[in-house]
This record gives C-alpha cells, sequence and structure tokens, in this order.
C-alpha cells in the first residue's frame, strides 16, 4: 500500500472504514489488523481520502503546524537566493497537505486546498503563524471553484484576508515584476521556473522568441543578453502585464497574441530564424490519458521550432505536466530533432525551482521539466 512506500495519500477506494468521520478532522489510521500507521487529515468527499501528516499520533495539532510552517520557511532562507518571490509552503512537500503558500514581496498568497486546512482553527493557526514569521504587509486567500466542489467546500472568492494592498512588485534576480493577487492564474505568477529563467538568460544570444510568454517570465530575463526578444502568448490581459513589466524594467520587447501553434506553424513556413527559443507551454497532460495527445502537441512545438533555430541556437523547452515523465519528455525532443534534421547537444536538464521542494517517496511533487539544448 502506498502509505508503506513513504507516500502520504490514500484513495478512497482503498479505504476499509471511515464511519463518522467529520470533514477535515483529523484521524488515526490503521491497517486492516488495526496496526497504528500514522495521523491524518480525511476528507468526506476527495478521491485522496486521506493525506497523512504524521507517522505517529498527534496530540497538539496547533504546535505541529506552527513547527511545520517555521520549517517551510527555515528551509527556504537557507535556499532560495536573489529573489523576494518565492514558494513558501508546497503542500504535501513541507508535510502540509492542502496548503500553497507563495510570498510576492510584501504579500502573501494562500490557497486552502482540502477540508483538513479549511477546517477553521486550522485557519487561523496558519495565518498568525505565517504572519509571525514573515510579516507581510497583507495576505490574500486565492479560490479555485473547481477545488472547492472536489471537496466540497463552501464557495468563496478570492479576498484579502488581511491588510489593505492587493498588488505590489516583486524582484526576482534584479528584474522587476507586477503583481496582484486577485488577478492573473495560479497564483500570480510561475515562480517555479524562476531558476530556469536565470539558467536560460545564461545561454540566451541574438534574436529570441518566448513563446507561452504569460507575463513575460523568460522574456525579460534573457533581454539583457539578447539583440531582439518577441514574447507570444495567447492571453491579451498576461501580455498587458508583460508590456507593464518590461516598462518597469526599461525593457523593449516585442508581445505578440497569437496562438501558439499557429505562429510557429506561419513563421517556421515562413523560414524565419532565431539564436534562442524558449518553449513553456501549459500542462498538456492533465490525466494519464492525455499523455498520447499531449507528446504529439509537444512534439509539434518542439520540431518547429527547432526547424528555426540557426546553428548554434538555444533551445529552452519546458513541460509542466506531471504525467510525461522526464524520460519520454526527452525522448520527444530526441524525435523532434531526427524530424528536424537537427543535431542537438543537452546542455542541462532542470526541473522546478528549489522552493517546490522534490520527495522522492511523492512522486507527484515533482512536475516540471526544463531542457536546456544547442542545435548544431
Ligand atoms: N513562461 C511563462 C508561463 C507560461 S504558462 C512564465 O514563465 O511566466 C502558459 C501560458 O500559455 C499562459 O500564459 C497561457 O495564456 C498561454 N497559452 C495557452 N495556450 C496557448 C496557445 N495555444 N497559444 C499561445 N499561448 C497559449
Amino acid at each position: 500500500m502506498r502509505l508503506q512506500t513513504g507516500h502520504v495519500w490514500v484513495y478512497r477506494s482503498d479505504v476499509l472504514s471511515a464511519d463518522a468521520i467529520a470533514p477535515g478532522s483529523l484521524v488515526a489510521v490503521t491497517d486492516q489488523r488495526g496496526k497504528p500507521l500514522g495521523t491524518a487529515l480525511y476528507s468526506s468527499t476527495s478521491q485522496i481520502a486521506i493525506r497523512l501528516i504524521s507517522p505517529d499520533p498527534v496530540g497538539d495539532f496547533s504546535a505541529l503546524l506552527r513547527e511545520r510552517i517555521a520549517n517551510a520557511v527555515a528551509y527556504r532562507q537557507s535556499l532560495v537566493r536573489d529573489t523576494d518571490a518565492y514558494r513558501v509552503i508546497f503542500s504535501e512537500a513541507d508535510f502540509l497537505p492542502g496548503l500553497i503558500v507563495d510570498r510576492y514581496n510584501d504579500v502573501l498568497s494562500l490557497q486552502i486546498l482540502t477540508q483538513g486546512m479549511d477546517a477553521n482553527p486550522v485557519r487561523e493557526t496558519v495565518i498568525s503563524t505565517l504572519a509571525e514569521h514573515l510579516h507581510p504587509a497583507s495576505m490574500v486567500e486565492r479560490t479555485d471553484t473547481r477545488v472547492r466542489d472536489l471537496e466540497s467546500l463552501p464557495a468563496r472568492s478570492s479576498a484579502l484576508l488581511y491588510g489593505e494592498k492587493s498588488a505590489t512588485t516583486f524582484t526576482m534576480k534584479g528584474v522587476r515584476f507586477q503583481f496582484d493577487a486577485l488577478e492573473g492564474q495560479k497564483t500570480g505568477a510561475f515562480l517555479d521556473q524562476r531558476e530556469n529563467y536565470a539558467a536560460a538568460a545564461s545561454y540566451a544570444k541574438g534574436e529570441a522568441l518566448d513563446v507561452f510568454c504569460y507575463q513575460g517570465g523568460f522574456a525579460l530575463h534573457i533581454a539583457p543578453h539578447c539583440s531582439q526578444v518577441t514574447g507570444v502568448d495567447s492571453s491579451r490581459p498576461a501580455l498587458e502585464v508583460a508590456d507593464h513589466n518590461a516598462a518597469l524594467n526599461g525593457r523593449e520587447i516585442e508581445w505578440i497574441e497569437a496562438n501558439a501553434f499557429d505562429l510557429l506553424k506561419d513563421y517556421s513556413s515562413a523560414k524565419r530564424q532565431y539564436d534562442t527559443i524558449v518553449l513553456d507551454p501549459p500542462a498538456f497532460a492533465k490525466t494519464k490519458r492525455d499523455l498520447d495527445a499531449a507528446l504529439r502537441g509537444y512534439k509539434e512545438l518542439n520540431l518547429r521550432a527547432l526547424k528555426m533555430l540557426r546553428p548554434g541556437g538555444i533551445l529552452v523547452t519546458c513541460s509542466c505536466s506531471y504525467h510525461v515523465s522526464q524520460g519520454s519528455f526527452l525522448e520527444m525532443l530526441g524525435a523532434s530533432s531526427l524530424d528536424a534534421h537537427k543535431s542537438l547537444r543537452l546542455i542541462e536538464v532542470r526541473g522546478q525551482a528549489k522552493d517546490h521542494p522534490v520527495l522522492l517517496n511523492i512522486p507527484e511533487t515533482a512536475y516540471l521539466k526544463c531542457a536546456i539544448a544547442t542545435v548544431s
């Protein structure tokens, strides 16, 4: 069973009995013979019925939460550099299943994903402990209707929990971004790519294309090293923020609102050439069933990008689909290079930034792939 392999989830179909347990409560978990397996948070509706929070009995849950939060903060203090924006708490990877907290300079953005974390004494302890450690000017809770539905949590819209501001600017490696916790997708920015922005910047050169640029994370980081940068995204609101970010940093970047598949097809047929191309599409494989279609999508993008790269050019290519393993991603990339008649040298294979920890026994915590390669 999964708990014995170090995982923390138990699916509802594997639960033998859970009689009269209140949604979101703390439960003692035993195996079928009654042997204790630890303490978990129980969800009455999610497919993941049980998320283990400790292999031992838990007496004082508030104290445990405070200790976990303090440890998560200390972990970032020891590993995160050159930024005032990073993920403070990453759910299971910080032994706080169902809780995600991001810091953007003086604004904290919280996401509560489970009944256990939404239960009232828990919420209050989380909020007060975060305030104690990080002293933000404000805290915003970002809610996702789909997630709240899955957990049968009462509908609530994103809102300030305390403080007055939801907007701020944050700085990663000297690059400034605007942020509004009550706008945007995900929790605002893609903090998991932060270290990959810096890696991309160390190889980028010449004429560059940032495809799926969102608010300009890669484009703005590589701009100082390139003669010209174009960012492409289908979302106009994202590009408006990207343009504002460019102005904040005194950069001239061309933003194009387009479907990336169409644009890459047109540009590669027109034999456009670039020295650097970044591909950072949304997750194509949301479930295991989407895997083949997802790989075809990645292949089409990568094939077209490779065709447009000049000799010595740099490809930065990403996938944030957990269901696409690093192995199959690299295999797809190899097949794309064969079809594009280009040979590809892998410079780096990277993952998510260190503030998004990966627990080896919880494979779902590792989802981001970022390969940097050069064509010849
Ligand atoms: N590289 C960005 C994150 C990209 S997220 C960063 O580091 O911040 C994926 C982006 O793809 C989103 O901004 C979304 O608007 C965009 N997108 C999704 N489908 C698209 C499509 N078919 N064509 C162009 N952009 C698309």
